[in-house]
């Protein structure tokens, strides 16, 4: 018989299993249980809507044996069972797996981090098998086959007579043990007692009965120390699925198993929050913010979604109608009474009852959101690191409608002590003559910093927020204001900070040097509005700002773009007033303007520089300050 290879990267994450690095080789019976479930549900689902199918839900059933002279572990389940190509496809090529597609290693890094991507899935198996084998006869078929594999050498399929003597159709999976060495004992899954926790642990809530012979000692009558053995079949699982369970009955352990098991994360969630909702729509769930973002969070990849249920029959794995794009990163389930089952996916978009789940579930999601704010700031950090960007394009969303829901989950980092804060704080602790809130923004925290046009404004004891990746500037455009305090950037160009008789003064001394302006302008045509005198600068000698709606900063990231259309900031060139530079500049107008425009040319460069912004012509700047020098 032919032995089919496996696909390269299914052999790739076999082998990894096989060698496995993968701490809890108990979990294979928890993928292989969960598996059976789904099986199970498909064929239950086809059940409800369609009469042909003659089974009910007392009629399905998951069953493990244990051999110990064989060493098998068997998991067997009358469930939609699987066609010969459908084995082929399924258990050869890592690709069909339900969860993600593969990526290769240098986009994902560690080992640990693929298999966790993916889900252990099937090939688990292999954590604690030398050889496995499927049979499988898929629902309506007449023919049932066989898949056999020893690991990463390939696998063979042939026709077989039965799947098992418990059922004509699904799934029974053999796996015979690996040898016992001295770092490992896999004898001990062949042991009752192990094989009964692992289901509690791991599958209790499970909806179909998951049944094993369990053998009881008994004292033989009339004796005080024989016993026989009795034998019956038992159900391992209690079959009420974790959401119908109260808080109070289940612990952290619990919700994070299931998180871990049923949305493929190696890691356990940062949050959870279980839901039991009576009022205008019943329902239950389970929400899970998890602890990172998946590795294809920011792209069009991801799927946003929340598995749905209705009385405990999953009838949409992903339904996209239960989140925000804000919230996309929560993972869950609902069950609601309240749907109908055989609601098509049009329908439902369009289904009251629906909303009123996804209008609850988002106050929930926020309430949590504030509560960790409040009560553990340190976790709330964590999750705005992974999750804060998606948050900020929530508020540029549909032109800002969502701002009031989501400001109040801001946290930015601030000049103040460089701790991350809430918007509220800021205004709490604004001077009683600030009246605006100040932001600067760059690339990297430092190179805010180091820009010449946040001096007055600390100067005046004002705190700055800091602004480091473009959404953040683009999120406070969209929200214009905050408790009826306007946001600024420091680079405005009415950033207004003086008294009226700093005003004056300023007004006066523009007035007087009227003409160098001027001149200035000429050299700089079509570049900045125009040049003035600056009363925000302390040290330098000079600095752009900008005057509407665009900044520096935003017409660098709108130009990134991939678009034609480019767009330009109104630039205004501002001059200290105090710096000897302006001096020099003064004596110099009216007796020698050619040199007073090179050093506006200089001047505007140096102005680009500090904004971290290229400069349009470098071989002139240089040829000017050879010159000058
Ligand atoms: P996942 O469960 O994440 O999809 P697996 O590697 O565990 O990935 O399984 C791959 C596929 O094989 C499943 O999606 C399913 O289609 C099929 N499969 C696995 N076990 C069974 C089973 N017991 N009955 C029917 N199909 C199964």
């Amino acid at each position: 018989m032919e032995t089919k290879a496996f696909q390269a990267e299914s052999k790739k994450l076999l082998d990894m299993m096989i060698h496995s690095i993968y701490t809890h080789k108990e979990i294979f019976l928890r993928e292989l249980i969960s598996n059976a479930s789904d099986a199970i549900d498909k064929l239950y689902f086809r059940s409800l809507t369609d009469d042909s199918v003659g089974l009910n839900k007392g009629d399905f059933f998951i069953r493990l044996d244990i051999n110990k002279t064989e060493r098998t572990i068997t998991i067997t389940d009358n469930g939609i069972g699987m066609t010969a190509e459908e084995l082929e496809h399924n258990l050869g090529t890592i690709a069909s797996s339900g969860s993600l597609k593969f990526k290769t290693d240098n986009q994902l890094g560690e080992d640990q981090q693929i298999i966790g991507q993916f889900g252990v899935g099937f090939y688990s198996a292999f954590m604690v098998a030398k050889r496995v084998t499927v049979y499988s006869r898929a629902f309506d078929e007449e023919q049932a086959y066989k898949w056999q594999s020893e690991g990463v050498e390939g696998y063979t399929i042939e026709p077989t007579d039965e799947v098992s003597n418990l059922t004509k159709h699904g799934t029974k999976i053999v796996l015979e043990l690996a040898d016992d060495s001295d770092e490992e004992n896999y004898s001990e899954f062949l042991e009752e007692f192990r094989i009964q926790h692992l289901v509690k642990r791991y599958s209790d809530y499970i909806r179909f009965p998951i049944q094993m012979e369990i053998s009881h000692r008994k004292l033989k009558e009339g004796t005080t120390d024989e016993y026989d053995l009795e034998i019956n079949l038992e159900t391992l699982n209690s079959m009420v699925p974790l959401w119908r369970k109260n808080r109070s009955e289940l612990t952290d352990d619990d919700y994070n198993n299931f998180y871990q098991e049923k949305f493929n994360d190696y890691m356990p969630p940062m949050a959870f929050k279980h839901v039991h909702n009576e009022g205008a729509v019943s329902y239950d769930a389970l929400l899970y913010i998890p602890s990172k973002a998946p590795f294809d969070y920011y792209t069009r990849e991801y799927e946003k979604g929340l598995q749905l249920y209705t009385n405990g029959v999953l009838i949409m794995e992903k339904c996209a109608d239960l989140l925000p794009d804000y919230y996309s990163f929560v993972k869950g389930l609902v069950d609601s009474e309240d749907l109908s089952l055989n609601i098509s996916r049009e329908m439902l978009q369009h289904d009251r009852q629906l909303k009123l789940i996804a209008k609850s579930i988002e106050k929930t999601i926020h309430n949590e959101l504030i509560r960790m704010l409040n009560n553990d700031r340190e976790k709330y950090e964590k999750f705005f690191e992974a999750f804060g960007t998606q948050i900020k394009y929530g508020i540029c969303s549909d032109y800002g409608m969502h701002k009031d829901d989501l400001q109040d989950l801001l946290i930015f980092r601030s000049s103040r002590d460089d701790k991350l804060i809430t918007l509220s704080e800021y205004v709490e602790r604004m001077p009683e003559d600030q009246k605006d809130i100040y932001y600067a923004s760059g690339n990297t925290i430092e190179q805010i910093k180091a820009l010449p046009q946040t001096e007055a404004v600390l100067a005046k004891g004002y705190e700055i927020l800091y602004f480091t990746i473009p959404v953040d500037e683009f999120a406070v455009k969209n929200m214009i204001s905050f408790k009826d305090k306007t946001f600024k950037s420091v680079t405005a160009s009415d950033l207004d900070l003086n008294t009226e008789e700093e005003k004056k003064a300023l007004d006066e001394k523009t007035e007087e040097n009227k003409s160098l302006f001027e001149t200035m302008h000429k050299a700089l045509e079509g570049k900045v509005e125009r040049v003035t005198l600056s009363s925000r600068l302390k040290s330098h000698p000079v600095c752009l700002t900008s005057e509407g709606d665009l900044t520096l900063e935003m017409e660098k990231t709108l130009n990134a773009m991939p678009t034609d259309t480019k767009v330009q900031a109104k630039l205004v060139l501002e001059l200290n007033p105090e710096h000897p530079v302006f001096e020099k500049l003064t004596a110099l107008n009216g007796s020698d303007n050619e040199k007073v425009q090179k050093y506006a040319k200089l001047l505007y460069n140096q102005a680009l520089l500090m904004e971290n912004m290229p400069i349009d012509n470098p071989a002139e700047f240089s040829n000017l300050i050879c010159e000058l020098m």
